[in-house]
């Protein structure tokens, strides 16, 4: 099977990086923290120093999975970054989270040496990563994301093609404004339930199964109840979408108060040193806001 370059080993790209050995796949692997890369070279995976050698030792395919637009714009077209070692026909599959605009602008730099880029961001997190049933939201052009699906397979359960370059960005800023106000309307009727006396544990059990229901009530309200706020997704990488979902949303004259809202929500909690809890923390903003606990 076809050697694959994988750059940004962190929560997501590690194990998403492990599906990819599990399924046969030889790996070459890059990130700048060296225990990350000490995983999977213990796992079968070769190191390379740079990008630009990635791109030299890998087949058709570079996967990166990196934190933000600087990063990806840093291995792609910064000093021995990818633009440096790419060949005609190789596709780069970027699967951060990223500004749509900076996703088109690399795709338009790749496309000038015959190389493909699909944005493939994803939605699910570390469980889902481990388990290989990540959800996959593409951008680019279609032939070349009929010739990465069999990759995208090894690492999703759902993989889906919505449009040109940077429409998988697109779709993954929308996917994180849903859940963001889903979380903090959450938040905000627990806080009701609770300061009415009434427990909110017993109003999620009345509510989960009707029009209120969702996988976000699902998931954040137990953790609310249980005080658990580990990560799931950081606080603070919500704030870096929700920084792309304003920015992008304002070039286009689209008005998005509500996510304005959560993001000052959210920088409420980042300043008060809940940056790297997971974003149901919006279950303590409410607790601060109203003088209340949600924990039971
Ligand atoms: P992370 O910070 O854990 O991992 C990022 C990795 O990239 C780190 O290992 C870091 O060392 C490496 N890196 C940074 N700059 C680099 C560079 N210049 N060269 C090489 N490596 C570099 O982040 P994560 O949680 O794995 O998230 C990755 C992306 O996936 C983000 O865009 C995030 O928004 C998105 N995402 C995360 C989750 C989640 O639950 N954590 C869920 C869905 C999507």
């Amino acid at each position: 099977m076809s050697k694959i370059g994988f750059i940004g080993l962190g929560i997501m790209g590690k194990p998403m990086a492990k599906n990819l050995v599990r399924a046969g796949h030889q790996l070459v692997v890059f990130d700048v923290v060296e225990t990350a890369v000490q995983t999977l070279v213990s796992d079968g995976a070769s190191r390379a120093a740079s990008p630009r050698e990635i791109a030299e030792q890998s087949d058709d395919f570079i996967v990166t999975m990196l934190p933000n637009s600087p990063h990806v714009r840093e291995v792609v077209a910064g000093k021995n970054g990818l633009l440096e070692g790419v060949r005609r026909g190789q596709t780069l599959i970027d699967m951060s989270s990223i500004a749509p605009l900076v996703s088109r602008e690399l795709n338009a730099l790749l496309a000038e040496k015959g190389v493909d880029m699909l944005d493939a961001p994803v939605s699910g997190g570390q469980e889902k990563a481990e388990k290989g049933t990540l959800a996959i939201m593409v951008g680019g052009r279609e032939a070349a994301f009929d010739k990465a699906r069999p990759v995208l397979e090894k690492m999703g359960a759902s993989v889906i093609r919505v449009g040109e370059s940077g429409a998988g960005q697109i779709t993954k800023l929308v996917n994180q404004t849903i859940v963001a106000v889903n979380i903090a309307a959450a938040a905000e009727g627990m806080s009701l339930a609770e300061k009415a006396g009434v427990d909110p544990r017993r109003v999620f059990d009345a509510i989960r199964k009707g029009l209120a229901g969702s996988q976000c009530l699902e998931d954040k309200a137990p953790r609310m109840f249980e005080g658990r706020y580990e990560p799931g997704f950081r606080v603070g990488l919500h704030i870096k979408d929700l920084n792309n979902i304003l920015e992008t949303g304002h070039a286009l004259h689209n008005a998005m108060p509500l996510s304005a809202q959560v993001m000052e929500m959210m920088q409420n909690l980042a300043n008060n040193g809940y940056e790297a809890l997971d974003h149901g923390a919006l279950g303590l903003y409410y607790e601060k806001l109203n003088g209340i606990s949600l924990k039971k």
